[in-house]
């Protein structure tokens, strides 16, 4: 997961001055030495590091004082709102065009991830914004473009408009644009060609497209890992076509995280989405208030709630939200959550989203697989309806009654028992943390 080393040194240096009663300059400014460390480490630009670590100070030494939080509390406050300044304040959305359809135009190196992120975020559209695309096969030069993304548009089930890679891609793309509109499409997502760096031939060529389907947005498919490189790639696109907004692909790998970081204060691009594995459903729209506090460590819980309820009904996911900050689940509800959990996909990385999280190393390689919830399950069905609202029942007796029930054994009983309550001790964390949360943004 990007980030970690990131969030596990930023995380060390704010738990030092998270509890102080009293901030002086001289602490502000240790802890500002071991940040700026920290992002020079990951790779974020450094007048971006310098720009930012001089905002901190200046707002966490006049500071505002906010009586809810102690004034540990309320650097990390300035530094949370500051990093999520950096990525871009407030969330940037897809374009929506009044008349369809919107034109979108993905551009970027090859090998950044383009093909792959028109067949996601097609994919994004239809399932989330309930919209129906049309895919355009423009890359005539990467061999196999043409074929992957018809192989992607068969798998998603959508059309893809291609005239082979004889043709010119200009003709491509004014032909996906007339089909569409003949087919009320409500987007079409051209693929672009892209080479191994940038060139004269290739920006011409994206020129030229703009110039004749006027896109409504012109999205830059970088890739995370390459790091600086990354933001100079953004730099030049941008330069040449405008860019609308940026997807950083391959989030989900071992990226130190700086150019999620650096993107936007560098070149002014709003970051719109995030790549965060290779399948089809691995595309976050990126909410840069949520990604800062994943970075400090605050938790994701807003994230976690989302992905939950695209397959959960809304009021549920909002009831069980509440009882996870009070911290008063029972069986029943750890049920749910499980039920859920494992739609929600792989569990390292709903894990990574949780507060906390991170510093849990015993987690991180936390293997959770289907036969062990089919266990659990089995184990809280065998308990009664009291024992599953107040397990502090569950007595010797009662334990090996419900073994049997579930054909398990009683060390599995208590082994279930002890992560409950484990649990319930992380919530009650949790929610003490996030009460310093959650007020007023003050600015200056
Ligand atoms: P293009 O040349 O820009 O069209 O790049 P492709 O779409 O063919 O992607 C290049 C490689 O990156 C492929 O192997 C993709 O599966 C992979 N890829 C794309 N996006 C992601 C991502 O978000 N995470 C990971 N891990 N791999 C990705």
């Amino acid at each position: 997961m990007a980030f970690e080393g990131l969030a596990e040194r930023l995380q060390g240096t704010l738990d030092k001055i998270k509890g102080k009663g009293k901030v002086t300059e001289a602490d502000v400014d240790e802890m500002m030495r071991e940040v700026r460390l920290a992002l020079l480490e990951a790779d974020v630009n450094f007048k971006v590091v310098k720009k930012f670590i001089k905002q901190v100070k200046e707002r966490a030494v006049g500071q505002e004082v906010l009586k809810s939080l102690t004034p540990g509390q309320q650097v990390i406050k300035v530094v949370n709102e500051e990093l999520q300044e950096l990525m871009g304040g407030e969330q940037s959305k897809i374009a929506h065009a009044d008349k369809p359809p919107t034109v979108v135009m993905m551009v970027g190196l090859q090998g950044a991830g383009k093909t792959t992120t028109v067949a996601k975020l097609a994919n994004h559209l239809r399932k989330e914004h309930n919209r129906q695309p049309l895919l355009a096969a423009a890359d005539i030069y990467r061999p196999a473009a043409i074929d992957q993304l018809e192989t992607l548009g068969k798998q998603l089930d959508m059309p893809v408009y291609s005239l082979g890679n004889q043709a010119d891609p200009v003709d491509i793309a004014k032909g996906a644009v007339a089909q569409a509109k003949d087919e009320h499409r409500d987007y079409v997502l051209i693929d672009t060609a892209g080479r191994l760096h940038v060139d004269e031939d290739l920006m011409g060529e994206l020129q030229r497209i703009k110039e004749a389907v006027q896109p409504e947005e012109i999205l830059l498919v970088v890739d995370a890992m390459t790091g600086q490189d990354a933001v100079n790639v953004a730099e030049s696109f941008n330069e040449q076509l405008d860019v609308n907004g940026a997807v950083l692909t391959k989030l989900d790998g071992d990226t130190r995280g700086g150019a999620a970081i650096s993107v936007k204060a560098v070149t002014g691009m709003p970051v719109k989405f995030a790549g965060m594995g290779e399948k089809i459903d691995q595309l976050e729209p990126f909410h840069p208030e949520r990604m800062a506090s994943r970075i400090l460590g605050m938790g994701d819980v807003l994230s976690l709630i989302e992905k939950a309820q695209t397959d959960v009904d809304e009021d549920r996911a909002k009831e069980l939200e509440k009882k996870m900050r009070q911290a008063d689940l029972t069986f029943d509800d750890f049920l749910e959550q499980l039920q859920q959990v494992k739609k929600m996909g792989p569990i390292d990385e709903v894990l990574s989203m949780m507060p906390g999280a991170n510093k849990m190393k015993g987690l991180k390689n936390a293997q959770v697989d289907d036969s062990q919830i089919t266990q659990v399950e089995a184990i809280i069905r065998s308990m009664t309806r009291a024992e599953k609202e107040d397990p502090s029942l569950i007595n010797a007796s009662r334990k090996k009654r419900i073994a049997k029930g579930s054909g398990t054994a009683v060390k599995d009983v208590n082994r279930l028992l002890k992560q409950f309550e484990d649990m319930q001790k992380m919530m009650k964390q949790m929610s003490s943390m996030q009460k310093g949360k959650g007020k007023k943004k003050g600015k200056n």
